[in-house]
């Protein structure tokens, strides 16, 4: 006989003072954890269903609920925590591999939080943003290495197809399918408005998203899903992904359950069917295969479009980079340790690759070494929460990040790590109707663009601090980092001094 030895995570705390049995909390809990009584005309719950989505607290009209951290307790120590306890119970009590969402939550260092920023003083004036034009803008893509003349001495174009964008930003690959119509409805018009691009993730293009072709980034993964000579050229630029940071070194796998409808037309494959992506692509497994895929995407696209290789950071990812730059790619994507995902197992999610910060100083270090670092150009993710890890990632070197997790906190999610089963309450992480449509575009959008907006003005602020008015010119200047609470061997990667020198 099965034993549940799992006691409920969370407990839903309701004020029976403040409750009105208005029964919001039931109609808006798609897990179903509360219940109405007709006969004692009171509401009751199952805690043991509650992911701590906020979705009732957020919506309750009288503030009558609180989620509370159980404080129910096993018997833990050092060695073996309440975690550790609770998730060997679930795999003895399930026989499966654990899954888990969003990003890595274990306490590895942030070294963004170690790092400061400098500012002028006295001597190299600071510039008023308010008053002083500061250019955010950022140019993607391979930059020729001289300047070249036709037989009349004037001036040739030979610069590779650019990816321009307002601010050194954009949203990073989520596919349609593992969010819902609605949300990808609000980064592609949030990519237009605010003059950057939106990706599509390994699902494919819906037809509706083809009229912000100028703002999206295709992906072409190893499943191939969706990808055909239309999709290929209605990008503005292609993303070859090679690998994720939730999930190095693995495939993904989409449900058969969620390869419904408009998901299943647009990637392919036929309803109801897993959608498998394989751990490796299988004409790839050397960098001169990985040219050959960059060249034969090239060639369908009549050389028009900057090509990405996006790969996960891992051990040795400056030599991998160091490949890739010269495999005729423009653009090297780097997904940091933290990056976010719909669904992965929760052992490779938690315990492989490294963190982004290293990955992108080592990298950037490298191709600079062997003179070929305005080959590609570098993009990072992999949490990156503020418009001050923005400034920081660009200060150790990269042209412009990616951001996933952030756009979907604006759209609405509560981090509720819950993305996998399908059921998310905010409309976001699902395809059941009912809860699509609680994400309504129009309010997703102009959230994206609020917080994008805001960041770009702190970013004004801080590069005015510095006394610095282009983007650019912040590109790689470590100089203006300084490390706090950083062994010798973490400033020496990251290249920056320990703050007082
Ligand atoms: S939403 Fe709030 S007031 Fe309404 S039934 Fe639930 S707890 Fe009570
Ligand atoms: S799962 Fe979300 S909506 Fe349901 S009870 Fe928990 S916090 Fe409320
Ligand atoms: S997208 Fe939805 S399911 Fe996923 S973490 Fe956010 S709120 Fe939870």
């Amino acid at each position: 006989m099965a034993v549940n030895f799992l006691y409920p995570d969370y407990e839903v705390a309701r004020n029976y003072d403040k409750c009105i049995v208005c029964r919001a909390c039931e109609r808006q809990c798609a897990n179903e954890v509360h219940e109405y009584l007709a006969d004692a005309n009171k509401m009751v719950c199952d805690d043991a269903k509650c992911v701590n989505c906020h979705r009732c607290v957020s919506l309750c009209p009288t503030r009558a609920l609180k989620i509370v951290k159980s404080g129910n307790i096993y018997k833990e120590n050092t060695n073996w925590s309440g975690k550790t306890i609770n998730e060997l119970y679930r795999q003895a009590g399930s026989g499966g591999v654990l899954l888990s969402s969003m990003g890595n939550p274990e306490n590895y260092p942030v070294y963004f939080d170690k790092i400061l920023v400098n500012a002028s003083q006295v001597t190299n004036p600071s510039i008023d943003p308010l008053r002083e034009p500061m250019e955010t803008r950022v140019f993607l893509g391979a930059k020729p290495q001289c300047i070249e003349r036709d037989g009349d001495g004037r001036i040739k174009n030979n610069l590779p197809p650019q990816l321009s964008l307002s601010m050194p930003v954009m949203f990073s690959a989520m596919s349609y399918g593992s969010i819902s119509y609605n949300a990808h409805e609000s980064l592609a018009r949030a990519a237009e408005e605010l003059g950057i691009l939106y990706n599509t993730g390994e699902g494919g293009l819906h037809e509706d998203f083809y009229r912000y072709g100028g703002n999206t980034v295709v992906q072409v993964a190893s499943g191939r899903f969706g990808v055909h000579s239309e999709y290929l050229n209605s990008g503005a630029a292609i993303e070859i992904k090679m690998g994720q940071g939730a999930k190095p070194g693995i495939g993904g796998h989409l449900p058969g359950a969620k390869i419904v409808g408009d998901i299943s037309r647009t990637r392919m494959i036929p309803e109801g069917s897993d959608a498998i992506s394989p751990a490796p692509h299988h004409d790839i497994y050397s960098i001169e295969d990985l040219r050959q895929l960059v060249y034969s995407l090239k060639e369908a696209t009549d050389y028009k479009k900057p090509v990405i290789v996006k790969i996960a950071a891992v051990h040795n990812v400056a030599v991998i980079a160091s490949g890739i730059a010269r495999s005729g790619a423009d653009i090297i994507a780097i997904d940091g340790f933290r990056g976010g995902t719909g669904a992965a197992p929760t052992r490779i999610r938690d315990h492989v690759g490294i963190p982004i910060e290293l990955a992108l100083a080592g990298v950037d270090k490298r191709l600079r070494d062997e003179g070929i670092r305005d080959n590609v150009s570098i993009v990072v993710g992999g949490s990156i929460r503020s418009s001050a890890d923005i400034v920081k990632a660009v200060a150790l070197g990269a042209d412009c990040v990616y951001i996933a997790s952030a756009a979907l906190l604006a759209l609405g999610c509560h981090l509720c790590r819950s993305c996998h089963a399908g059921k998310c309450n905010w409309g976001i992480a699902t395809q059941i109707p009912e809860l699509v449509k609680r994400l309504n575009p129009e309010i997703g959008y102009k959230r994206l663009v609020n917080l994008l907006t805001a960041w770009r003005h702190e970013i004004k602020e801080m590069m005015g601090g510095m006394g610095i008015n282009s983007i650019e010119s912040l590109k790689g200047n470590r100089l203006m980092l300084r490390g706090v609470g950083l062994n010798e061997k973490e400033l020496e990667i990251l290249g920056i001094k320990h703050a007082g020198e």
